[in-house]
């Protein structure tokens, strides 16, 4: 099965050229994102823009063929969360000091922790690393993900 290039430019665009989980910028990133199918091909899914999202290697990776999580504060299975269903400031917010991701709904907090989203439990940090840089880049928290909080 093959994306073509004119559904991939519209996905990037839609997703203004960032992870639709962790919000990484495909910019800032030495190679380009990919398309995760957020109902997997192994349960049907399909290669349609409403079935695709960008997600950078790491959610991808992680996310596999999961569509539901475990909230770690009440056990509840939910839904991972979805790009075209949910909206991300609904669900997420970042830390104070910007490089976490913390979940404010079932969603939100099964979605980070199976996901890996800070990694906590992979790649020692490595992402947390990545955004204290991006910080000082001055492009991270994406402009978009503050103005809730204005
Ligand atoms: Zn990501």
């Amino acid at each position: 099965m093959t994306i073509s290039q004119d559904i991939r430019q519209r996905i990037r665009q839609r997703a203004n050229l960032l992870c639709e989980y962790c919000h990484s910028s495909e910019e800032a990133s030495a190679s380009l994102f990919t398309f995760d199918h957020l109902t997997p091909r192994s349960l049907g899914g399909t290669d349609t823009e409403e079935n695709l999202a960008l997600a950078c290697h790491r959610c991808n990776g992680r996310r596999y063929n999961f569509i539901n999580a475990t909230d770690p504060d009440t056990q509840e299975e939910v839904p991972i969360f979805n790009p075209r269903f949910h909206k991300w400031l609904e669900h997420f917010v970042w830390s104070a000091d910007r490089e976490k991701i913390l979940g404010i709904t079932s969603i939100g907090r099964a979605t980070i922790q199976r996901l890996d989203m800070n990694d906590d439990f992979h790649d020692d940090g490595a992402i947390k690393r990545a955004r204290r840089l991006w910080i000082r880049g001055g492009w991270h928290p994406p402009v978009q993900d503050l103005q809730q909080e204005k």
